[in-house]
Protein backbone atom coordinates (compact mmCIF):
# COMPACT_ATOMS: atom_id res chain seq x y z
CA UNK A 1 0.00 0.00 0.00
CA UNK A 2 2.80 2.40 0.97
CA UNK A 3 5.13 1.87 -2.54
CA UNK A 4 1.23 2.52 -4.32
CA UNK A 5 0.98 5.59 -2.86
CA UNK A 6 4.91 6.78 -3.40
CA UNK A 7 3.95 5.82 -7.32
CA UNK A 8 1.52 7.92 -7.29
CA UNK A 9 3.86 11.08 -6.12
CA UNK A 10 6.79 10.20 -7.90
CA UNK A 11 6.91 11.23 -11.69
CA UNK A 12 10.11 8.88 -12.03
CA UNK A 13 10.04 5.38 -13.30
CA UNK A 14 12.78 4.51 -10.55
CA UNK A 15 13.06 4.94 -6.99
CA UNK A 16 15.09 4.48 -4.32
CA UNK A 17 13.48 3.38 -0.62
CA UNK A 18 16.18 4.42 2.13
CA UNK A 19 15.36 3.53 5.53
CA UNK A 20 16.65 2.46 8.72
CA UNK A 21 16.98 -1.33 9.42
CA UNK A 22 16.86 -0.52 12.98
CA UNK A 23 13.65 1.18 13.60
CA UNK A 24 12.45 1.04 10.21
CA UNK A 25 12.14 4.44 9.74
CA UNK A 26 12.07 6.59 6.11
CA UNK A 27 15.90 8.31 5.72
CA UNK A 28 17.37 11.06 3.23
CA UNK A 29 19.51 9.37 0.56
CA UNK A 30 22.10 11.49 2.08
CA UNK A 31 21.85 10.48 5.28
CA UNK A 32 24.65 9.12 7.31
CA UNK A 33 22.56 7.58 10.10
CA UNK A 34 18.69 7.70 11.09
CA UNK A 35 18.04 10.44 12.64
CA UNK A 36 14.99 9.12 14.42
CA UNK A 37 17.33 6.55 16.34
CA UNK A 38 20.94 7.49 15.71
CA UNK A 39 21.66 4.13 13.95
CA UNK A 40 24.47 4.00 11.05
CA UNK A 41 22.77 0.60 9.48
CA UNK A 42 20.82 2.34 6.66
CA UNK A 43 19.07 -0.17 3.97
CA UNK A 44 18.96 1.64 0.33
CA UNK A 45 16.44 -0.09 -1.61
CA UNK A 46 16.32 0.39 -5.52
CA UNK A 47 13.05 -0.13 -6.93
CA UNK A 48 12.78 -0.30 -10.89
CA UNK A 49 9.37 0.18 -12.61
ZN1 LIG B 1 16.27 4.28 13.05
Amino acid sequence: MIQMIRRIFSRTTEESIVECRHCGANVEPEADFCPGCGSTEIASYEIAS
